[in-house]
């Protein structure tokens, strides 16, 4: 637990390495450590966990459903109508996110409704956290590499991108 950016920075330490790329499983999984070895010079390589099984068996929407534009500050939805900013929220453990939701009315008649949205609940809701894009760049990254790779962590350099 929160332990990826503290155990490469060691290994950055011991190696002085120009380019130091970092590789971890799952478990090690978390964004703000993510950010955390990015600030250190470090490129993280973390398997990213599977999406929770609650949200894929009831078949419904999840994140990767949405598309981020950056210039307008929206999301798409699936059926193409936009999720615009509401309002900043600092959670608990004090990320800020920004709120965005869809307006009721785009989502009253939809025909996807029933994989979007849960019980009595009329429009799409979701956050976004002011550093998504160095989570987004990672998966982009994690995307590079062969699934075989990923899943037995039989990982070399020429896996990796320059
Ligand atoms: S329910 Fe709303 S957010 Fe979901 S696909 Fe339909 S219009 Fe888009």
């Amino acid at each position: 637990m929160n332990q990826l950016a503290p155990m490469l920075k060691k290994a950055q330490d011991i190696l002085e390495p120009d380019n130091f790329k970092g590789l971890a499983d799952a478990g090690y999984y978390n964004t703000q450590q993510i950010k955390a070895c990015e600030e250190q010079n470090i490129t993280p390589y973390v398997a990213i966990p599977k999406a929770p099984k609650t949200t894929k068996n009831q078949g419904r929407f999840n994140e990767k459903d949405f598309v981020f534009n950056a210039e307008q500050n929206t999301y798409t939805c699936p059926q193409g109508h936009h999720l615009t900013a509401r309002k900043n929220s600092v959670q608990s453990h004090g990320r800020k996110v920004t709120i965005y939701r869809t307006q009721t009315s785009d989502c009253k008649n939809c025909p996807l409704q029933a994989q979007c949205l849960t019980e009595k609940v009329w429009y799409k809701k979701m956050q976004r956290w002011e550093h998504q894009d160095i989570v987004e760049a990672h998966k982009e990254r994690m995307q590079k590499i062969p699934r075989s790779c990923v899943n037995g962590l039989h990982w070399s350099n020429t896996h990796l991108a320059p």
